[in-house]
């Protein structure tokens, strides 16, 4: 990794700057040159009277701010990594949008300074670490230096790393919390926009269906100056869940959908009878995964696992034996039912219970309940067998 240290003064920094209210975000400085947080990212939070004042403070007292890291987009291009709370306070001060006390317990916005302490604060230099390197060179040193405040997440990370104008476009489609999509989406896709959560869901479903990683598309990506294949690629898999599924339901959110659209959508749905089919499962007591219903049905319900069908309990499951193995020894045969229909040396054989597992006589998928009436004890051979057709 490269990495260049730099002086700023308080004044280079903060010429240009803007705030913005309404999102509550320190958006621009150095000229232009700095985005302080890039757009779509948190928020600020030092403006706490508190938190702001003291960097101030710190200012007019000479005391270091600690370092300050920028990211090089490219050449003329910054944004910051780490200082954003603290170069946003700065800026917000020298723009009048807030107030310090003086030592004589008076309130100051930057202008009402002594001439003095403005020229001081302006003067002020800061120490900047510019950094440009990889992904596992960037990652390793954030490990490193233990960033203070709120750390990146992992999407933040690499939006940081593959920046660009791929990563740009991207964030305003995807981490824009005004988009009006954002609530049909959040239906389907876990999170926030401002955390990036539609944004890295949207990147790794567009990868997966190239067999990439989410790294490798983004890198890929990096210098393009358009968002079409994501963005219709996303679009795809959001209306094909609307297409085949009439209902929303809560557990459909933050399934895999990337992965059941490449399964499952070449295949032809019938709305109605997908949504019978899943108010049915829905109302069945014995389903006890209902996120797994939605898999089931698109795989034509042949796959109970998905659903952990409850299992029968334990007093069930001694009643049946007690009464099995009665009946058996009154006839003399096995236990097993199966063993009893059989020619083998098992033919007679009364099995311990820890030897039997229940089984469901009508099977569940065809409508058999998990209920006494319905359960069987089989040896663990027969059970096994039965399980596997
Ligand atoms: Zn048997």
């Amino acid at each position: 990794m490269k990495t260049e240290l730099k002086k700023y003064t308080v004044s280079e920094i903060v010429d240009g700057f803007v705030y913005n209210e309404l999102e509550g975000k320190g958006l621009f400085g150095l000229s232009g040159k700095l985005t302080i947080q890039p757009e779509y990212q948190r928020n600020y939070i030092y403006a706490d009277g508190k938190k702001d004042a003291a960097v101030i403070e710190s200012l007019l007292k000479g005391y270091p701010l600690g370092l300050i890291y920028f990211n090089n987009v490219d050449k003329n291009n910054f944004e910051v990594l780490d200082g954003q709370q603290r170069i946003t306070s700065i800026g917000r001060f020298t723009t009048g949008k807030f107030a310090i006390v003086d030592e004589n317990g008076h309130e100051q916005i930057f202008t009402s300074l002594t001439p003095d302490k403005q020229s001081k604060i302006l003067r002020s230099e800061l120490l900047v670490y510019h950094c440009e390197g990889t992904e596992t060179e960037i990652k390793d040193w954030f490990k490193t230096i233990n960033i203070a405040g709120i750390p990146l997440n992992e999407q933040e990370l690499l939006n940081a790393i593959y920046s660009g104008s791929f990563v740009t476009l991207a964030k305003t489609e995807f981490s824009n919390s005004a988009n009006a999509n954002i609530q049909k989406w959040s239906a389907y896709v876990k999170g926030s926009a401002s955390r990036q959560d539609f944004l890295a869901t949207a990147l790794a479903w567009a990868a997966a269906a190239q067999g990439q990683e989410k790294e490798g598309y983004m890198a890929a990506h990096r210098q393009d100056t358009n968002i079409k294949e994501l963005k219709t690629y996303y679009n795809s898999v959001m209306d094909w869940i609307s297409g085949v599924f009439r209902d929303t339901e809560k557990e459909m959110c933050g399934l895999e959908w990337g992965r059941l659209y490449e399964a499952y959508h070449k295949k032809s749905y019938n709305p109605s009878k997908v949504s019978k089919a899943v108010q049915d499962l829905y109302g069945d007591v014995y389903v006890k995964n209902r996120r797994g219903v939605f898999e089931y049905v698109l795989g034509g319900e042949k796959d109970p696992k998905l659903l952990e069908v409850r299992v029968f309990d334990e007093p069930t499951k001694q009643t049946v034996y007690k009464q099995q193995t009665a009946s058996a020894n009154k006839k003399g045969t096995s236990n097993c039912p199966l063993c009893a229909l059989g020619h083998s040396a098992n033919k007679n054989k009364i099995w311990e219970q820890k030897d039997m597992d229940a089984d469901h006589v009508a099977a569940w998928s065809k409508g058999g309940a998990t209920d006494i009436k319905n359960c069987q004890m089989l040896c663990r051979t027969h059970n096994q067998a039965k399980g596997n057709k």
